[in-house]
């Protein structure tokens, strides 16, 4: 299997662009083990561009062409693929009504060279461009040569060829019908912070691919792999996990589509037969509600304290009056007062509190997002911990809670 690449552009002959676009699809190329035996450069010309495609179709199995896809009288190279092939072009529906929706909402003038962005060419498969308008285009017969054209732009180019075009090289060329993908979960980094750490990592993705989605508190890596069998994809999986765990293993969690930080830990207790309680001022009862989320919890969770004023502090933890009057509700001394006590009353392994200020005032002098979380465990010290958490009131509760459970997991 061998391909070679034609880069389209009068602007590359004359040097005014450079010609990032075959580097960076030659690169993915070899990682597939498809193997470029020729590159060249070919201006906006109809007879030019001919000539190099007849001679490319001599010698290569799959020809690619970047570039010329746009709406312009330069932009030729669907019409002379399609020429030397004796195919039609038709219109792809879907892109039409996107290039027609554009200028209707934009409130632009459409000429009809704008249409011909949506052109691909008969029996061949188009390419959707989920950044531009043309479509891009696959055209495979078994039994001459294939095409591969591709936008100009860069900011088109990139995610077409990585999510349209390698999975459709793989399953013609490489026999990688088998797809398989795995999610990894991570709580208490940010999207940015990932997406810095593993930048080398996600720019040079093919196979297998990286994604990484987030939500308010936490973000999710899926990981996709094909290959010809199941353990080609694991195998392939299995090493881009251990260089994403080198790297950010530490805020990794949990695998899977619907798990969570509390099912984690329901787990991990259930395993080391271990029992948990709570006593919760800020958050108000939202931990134990959390963990009860998880079907089964009754093994592990006996029931625990909702203590928001000192009152109930007082009279449903015992905590001495003077304690919290001497270092005040937000404090370290409150906290494992909290989590000694629950654990106390209700004999469980672990005791964990929650007191801060969740604003949106200070409390106690101290601003909104001052968190303390005490643990007990089984007869060790009790610990404490300060946070300083940012945002909104319901941000800060629910990141409580899950600042807890990560607590506890690890
Ligand atoms: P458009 O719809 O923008 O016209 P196109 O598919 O017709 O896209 P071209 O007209 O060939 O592509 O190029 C458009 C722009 O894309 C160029 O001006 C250049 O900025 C960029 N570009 C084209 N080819 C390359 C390349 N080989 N390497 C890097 N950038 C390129
Ligand atoms: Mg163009």
């Amino acid at each position: 299997m061998n391909a070679e690449i034609i880069a389209v552009g009068t602007e590359i002959l004359l040097g005014q662009i450079v010609n990032t676009n075959a580097p960076f699809v030659a690169k993915r190329l070899a990682a597939l083990g498809i193997d470029v035996y020729y590159q060249s450069v070919v201006g906006d010309n109809q007879q030019r561009l001919t000539a190099a495609i007849k001679l490319a179709a001599t010698r290569s199995n799959l020809v690619i062409l970047i570039g010329g896809l746009g709406p312009t009288k330069d932009d030729l190279t669907k019409q002379t693929v399609a020429a030397f092939l004796g195919k039609e072009l038709h219109s792809e529906p879907a892109a039409l009504k996107k290039i027609e929706s554009y200028f209707a909402e934009t409130h632009k003038t459409m000429t009809a060279n704008n249409r011909l962005q949506a052109l691909y060419i008969a029996d061949s498969l188009p390419l959707k461009n989920e950044t531009g308008f043309a479509v891009g285009d696959f055209y495979h017969d078994p039994a001459k040569t294939d095409f591969l054209l591709l936008p100009g732009p860069p900011s088109e180019l990139r995610p077409m060829f990585i999510k349209q075009a390698v999975p459709q090289l793989q399953k013609t060329y490489l026999n990688h019908h088998v797809l398989t993908s795995r999610v990894m979960r991570f709580f208490g980094i940010g999207e940015s912070m990932i997406a810095a750490k593993l930048s080398d990592l996600i720019d040079e993705q093919t196979n297998p691919t990286l994604a990484t989605y987030a939500k308010e508190n936490e973000v999710t890596l899926r990981l996709t792999a094909t290959g010809s069998s199941d353990s080609v994809t694991i195998k392939l999986l299995d090493q881009l996990e251990k260089a994403v765990k080198n790297r950010i293993g530490d805020y990794f969690y949990g695998y899977g589509d619907d798990n969570s930080l509390a099912r984690v830990v329901f787990n991990l207790l259930k395993q080391q037969g271990l029992s948990i309680t709570a006593a919760e001022s800020l958050t108000a009862g939202k931990f134990q509600s959390t963990l009860a989320d998880v079907p089964g919890v009754s093994q592990v969770f006996p029931g625990g304290f909702v203590t928001y004023s000192k009152i109930a502090k007082k009279s449903l933890l015992g905590i001495p009056a003077e304690v919290i009057d001497r270092y005040g509700v937000v404090s370290s001394q409150t906290a494992e007062w909290m989590a000694k006590r629950a654990q106390a009353l209700l004999q469980t392994d672990i005791g964990i509190s929650f007191t801060g200020v969740a604003g949106p005032t200070e409390l106690e002098g101290q601003p909104a997002g001052t968190v303390w979380i005490g643990l007990s465990f089984k007869d060790q010290p009790v610990e404490s911990k300060v946070f300083h958490f940012s945002k909104t009131r319901p941000y800060i509760r629910e990141r409580t809670v899950l600042t807890g459970l990560d607590w506890i997991r690890r």
